[in-house]
């Protein structure tokens, strides 16, 4: 009861502070968010990874230099990014749930998604409008809900200036969380010059699936890409890699599949 009200608070905090908060939603708890303490603290708080954010956006900006030099062959050129955790930052939603227990659900995350007020990650807003500068479009390909978000991500993405802010540079997801055919459809017109996310699914087919030692093995094979046509940034918090990389066990909790699920030395004062 007590984090039921301290999120109701919270959620009516943040709905004074924003213009768009359009209705109170109900919202669901499953008890502790430990887990996400530690990374969501590094997201908020370190320089590092302010620095990282600003070294992606650079190479990202210094290779797409080079592809505005490169002759096309007529068609437009793009770049294709996506957008929670690697434009916006969605880390309040992640530090709502340490706060409140309360889990990722569909009616949580549009909660904050309604409040339109994820805020620009490091050197993002730079470097799309530098795109802008060179006449290359940005696509921001995005597996926010196109029923659900698209009205408030749209709002969001305006209020703080990001340019092709519009619906046909805006492609949520529609019918599937895999992102190949919207690059497809973007292909068709454009040639797509640089991709970026914080999911590697975000840059190449390879890793709809990670059945191959955790997608290791697809990003040893992608090597020469990485820096080049694909930039990944740094989300600690959750993603694609998390299912995968826990060992599975019956009723253990979330603590000790994560425990069990990682190496260390061994001493025989194991827990
Ligand atoms: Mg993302």
């Amino acid at each position: 009861m007590k984090n039921t009200l301290f999120a109701l608070a919270l959620a009516s905090m943040l709905c004074l502070a924003t213009t768009s908060c359009r209705k109170s939603t109900p919202v669901t708890f499953t008890g502790e968010q430990d887990h996400l303490i530690m990374s969501v603290l590094w997201f908020q708080r370190s320089a590092e990874m302010r620095a990282l954010f600003i070294q992606g956006f650079n190479i990202a900006s210094e290779r797409l230099a080079v592809a505005a030099e490169v002759p096309g062959n007529g068609r437009p050129k793009a770049v294709v990014t996506d957008l929670d955790e690697t434009i916006l930052d969605n880390s309040p939603f992640e530090a709502w749930q340490i706060h409140t227990g309360g889990s990722f659900s569909d009616e949580n995350w549009k909660m904050w998604t309604d409040m339109a007020a994820a805020k620009p990650l490091p050197g993002a807003l730079e470097f799309t409008r530098y795109a802008e500068s060179l006449g290359i479009e940005v696509f921001y390909v995005s597996n926010r809900s196109h029923d659900d978000a698209f009205g408030p991500t749209l709002e969001n993405m305006r209020k703080f200036g990001f340019p092709y802010a519009d619906s046909a540079h805006l492609l949520l997801k529609t019918n599937t969380s895999s992102k190949v055919e919207r690059r497809v459809g973007i292909l068709s017109t454009h040639d797509i010059v640089l991709l970026i996310g914080d999911n590697l699914a975000d840059v190449d087919p390879a890793f709809e699936k990670r059945d191959d030692y955790f997608g290791m093995h697809g990003v040893d094979s992608l090597r020469q890409e990485f820096g080049r046509k694909y930039i990944v940034m740094p989300n600690p918090m959750y993603g694609s890699w998390v299912t995968p990389a826990l060992t599975r066990g019956d009723g253990l909790s979330r603590r000790d599949q994560h425990v069990r699920s990682i190496t260390g030395i061994n001493t025989g004062q194991e827990r």
